[in-house]
């Protein structure tokens, strides 16, 4: 095999201009938007808030935690107004979410969607968050202009959700689902991973109470994303596994809907041997069933950088452009370094393509909650 493919090394950080990024110093070019080699235009922009998060999830963080960024190295509310900015007016950003780390540790979270709602008042902002502490604050994210909501929870079982979380924070999870639907941050999306011999079992529950309530469900395959580095393709629950195991208890139909670039695949839900719609469930294949060639989405991480994929192994910084001038010259330069990045937008991610086999893959050493979900 070739060691390039197993070496695990830092991250590439690319300088303007440098690695795989073409045209250095290229101008901004207007109307392009973030266009890619391969004709994708990303229109779904990912920003972290954090890399911290104050759940331990076995297939994200290690048990001690990660080092932290430094306070000084994580955009501040006004660089993010800035890059928002930039992303809309420049790039054709047509939908925002932000993430994590945990988005609710940061204690500026509601100052941060109020401003982006004053300058963006028809752009869709939603929030991923594990739901912890969301319970206080559901209210005045909703008030700040949050448009929805999803809440990433796994198992509606105590033991379950300590032995997934390693906290025992499920109440406090589950009272966040409630204030956030009271508050009006529906439709309401509950994210959840499976694992083996954990909370596999708990699928069809956990879709049964999502119905009743109506939340919409949408189970993630586990992705080599773990800061652990302990995924494997054999101990990872496939979408056609899930598909399998809410068989039991129900029907799924593909929702006819189009999907237009969304991760999730959705499925129209019925009870065995009835008719009546109860709702959907989304699947997010990543692995098993991956959607590169319609990816829409550009992702930046706490620290300003730019990943064009989850699974890149090259950034490209921001944040230093974003330190470096004010004026509009200075964001022409920044949406210009910011096109260079996502035009070099790998085609696929190497993983579970027809014919690629995993061999072109290589785990990033970034974990999901060092990206932002
Ligand atoms: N802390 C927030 C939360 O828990 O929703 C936002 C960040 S978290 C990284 C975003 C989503 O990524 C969550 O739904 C989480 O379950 C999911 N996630 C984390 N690691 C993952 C992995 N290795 N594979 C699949 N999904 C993962």
């Amino acid at each position: 095999m070739d060691t390039a493919h197993v070496a695990l090394g830092m991250p590439g950080i690319i300088p303007r201009g440098g690695g795989d990024v073409p045209a250095a110093d290229r101008a901004f070019t207007p109307g392009a938007g973030l266009l890619d080699q391969f004709g994708r235009r990303a229109t779904d922009m990912r920003l972290s808030l954090t890399d911290k998060c104050n759940l331990r999830c076995r297939y994200c963080m290690p048990e001690n935690g990660l080092d932290w960024l430094k306070k000084d190295k994580l955009l501040t509310a006004a660089e993010i107004a800035r890059l928002v900015g930039i992303g809309v007016d420049r790039l054709g950003v047509r939908e925002l979410r932000l993430t994590g780390g945990e988005p609710l540790v940061r204690a500026d979270l509601v100052d941060i969607i109020a401003r982006l709602r004053r300058s963006h008042p028809d752009l869709p902002i939603s929030l991923t968050t594990n739901g912890v502490g969301l319970a206080r604050k559901a209210q005045a994210l909703a008030d700040a202009g949050l448009t929805r909501i999803n809440i990433s929870m796994d198992t509606l079982h105590h033991d379950a959700f300590l032995q997934l979380t390693r906290r025992p924070f499920l109440d406090q999870v589950l009272a966040g689902v409630e204030a956030a639907a009271a508050a009006g941050l529906v439709p309401l999306k509950i994210n959840a991973v499976l694992m083996r011999g954990v909370n596999d079992a708990h699928a069809a529950e956990l879709l049964a109470w999502c119905l009743d309530r109506g939340y919409e469900l949408r189970f993630i395959e586990q992705m080599p994303l773990d800061a652990d580095h302990g995924w494997t393709r054999e101990g990872m629950i496939t979408a056609a596994e899930i598909r399998t195991l809410l068989s039991t208890d129900f029907d799924l139909s593909v929702d006819p809907r189009a999907r237009d670039g969304a991760p999730a695949e959705r499925f129209e839900v019925r009870r065995n041997s009835s008719t009546t719609l109860l709702g959907t469930v989304g699947i997010i294949a990543s692995v098993t069933e991956p959607f590169c060639a319609d990816c829409k989405r550009t992702r930046i991480t706490a620290e300003g950088k730019v990943m064009s994929c989850l699974f890149s192994r090259t950034e490209v910084d921001l944040l230093e452009l974003l330190r470096a001038g004010s004026t509009a010259a200075d964001d022409d330069a920044v949406a210009a370094r910011w096109q260079d990045a996502m035009w070099a937008k790998p085609k696929a991610h190497g993983m579970g393509h027809p014919g690629l086999g995993d061999a072109d893959f290589v785990q990033p050493d970034r974990s999901m909650s060092a990206i932002g979900g």
